[in-house]
């Protein structure tokens, strides 16, 4: 898992007279199973100018040699940056498909993680009881744990009875006063936590008691983040955890998700900064106007693009209606339009429920909202 101040440190390395790989690879077990894994790798080498080539052999072979040595542990796509002459070497798996390339620069060729950032949301996950807590978070599908917090003084419960009930009500405070302590330090720990990273949604997990006592104490802040709560057993495993928060995070993605079709539609419809159809969102898009594009997942038009201007339309034109030039044929205007958001800055959002996915495409296919 990855940070956005990880990524802007990269930003600031200097190869100075030598040269960065950046590497995105998919690495799912199907691309392994046949091993074209490593034939695209290759055919990237191949498709390089030899001058290029001539300045990064050993990353090349050190990628290659990791490529065949580390496959069991890939999941389903790879990022690898190296710099062996400056002692670099970054490695990333992701639980999703990338666009895969292969970068030679004098820096390392972050822009497709910073999108990643911008596009999907990091779930923090809290699971706390009376004397312990963890801390995980979720991106793409991918959980990580980052540090467990234990009060083993903590008193447990007496099951002394009889003689001296009035004690046993001070000891019962004296544990009370303990639990809040622990709380107290929890909550502390996890502000820090929450603080540089940029984690806008929480799941928290654990006996009621515990929770009921953490929501008191808890700030308004941290609160407002909290998208569910589920019981998990205080020593789960990583995986145990992300099956159990999974089914929450989708069914709020998707409650989230038509929200935000339901609110282009009726703002689209009074013209309130947003817009449905790819002519439309096209031209806001080169007007740099596009805050963020709603498009249905695995979706595509097909239409003419103009390369001398940048003009693209769902419609069969023989010339741009622009600047008169000739028009190519696109089989997918959807893409040409992603790339576009990408250049913009804009926030793109993908409609992956099937009910919801088809009401926007019934809706003109693809919408955006505004800027201005
Ligand atoms: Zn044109």
């Amino acid at each position: 898992m990855f940070e956005r101040k990880d990524l802007e440190a990269f930003e600031k390395f200097r190869a100075e007279d030598n040269f960065v790989v950046s590497l995105f690879l998919n690495v799912s077990p199907q691309e392994r199973k046949r091993g074209s894994y490593l034939s695209k790798f290759k055919n990237f080498i191949k498709a390089l100018p030899e001058e290029r080539l001539s300045h990064v052999k050993e990353d090349i072979e050190k990628i290659e040699k990791f490529l065949q040595t580390e496959r069991e542990s890939f999941k389903k796509s790879l990022v690898l940056y190296s710099c062996v002459k400056k002692g670099f070497w970054q490695r990333y798996d992701l639980n999703i498909e990338l666009k895969e390339e292969l970068v030679i620069d004098k820096t390392p060729y972050t822009s497709p993680l910073f999108d990643l950032l911008d596009n999907y949301q990091k779930y923090g996950i809290l699971l706390v009881d009376k004397r312990s807590a963890r801390v995980f978070l979720v991106f793409l599908g991918d959980i990580e744990e980052y540090g467990m917090i234990e009060h083993e003084h903590v008193p447990g419960k007496h099951k002394k009875g009889g003689w001296f009930a009035l004690a046993e009500k001070r000891y019962e405070r004296h544990i009370e006063h303990h639990v809040k302590m622990h709380l107290k330090d929890v909550v502390d720990k996890f502000s820090d936590f929450l603080k540089d990273r940029e984690v806008r949604r929480l799941i928290v997990a654990g006996p009621d008691e515990a929770i009921y006592e953490l929501m008191k104490i808890l700030p308004e802040s941290i609160k407002q983040k909290i998208v569910g709560r589920t019981f998990i057993e205080k020593y789960a495993f990583a995986e145990e955890v992300l099956e159990k928060v999974m089914p929450i995070i989708n069914d709020y993605e998707q409650m989230k998700e038509s929200k935000t079709l339901s609110e282009l539609i009726t703002r689209s419809r009074k013209n309130d900064n947003a817009v449905l159809g790819i002519d439309d969102v096209i031209k806001y898009l080169r007007d740099r106007r596009v805050m963020k594009l709603i498009i249905p997942k695995d979706y595509k038009i097909d239409g003419k693009v103009c390369n001398s201007c940048g003009f693209a339309t769902k419609h069969d034109v023989d010339c741009c209606i622009e600047c008169g030039d000739c028009v190519m044929k696109t089989y997918n205007l959807i893409e040409k339009v992603t790339e576009m958001s990408l250049q913009n800055g804009a926030l793109i959002e993908v409609v992956k429920d099937e009910k919801e996915r088809k009401q926007l495409i019934e809706n003109g296919g693809i919408g955006a909202f505004l800027r201005f």
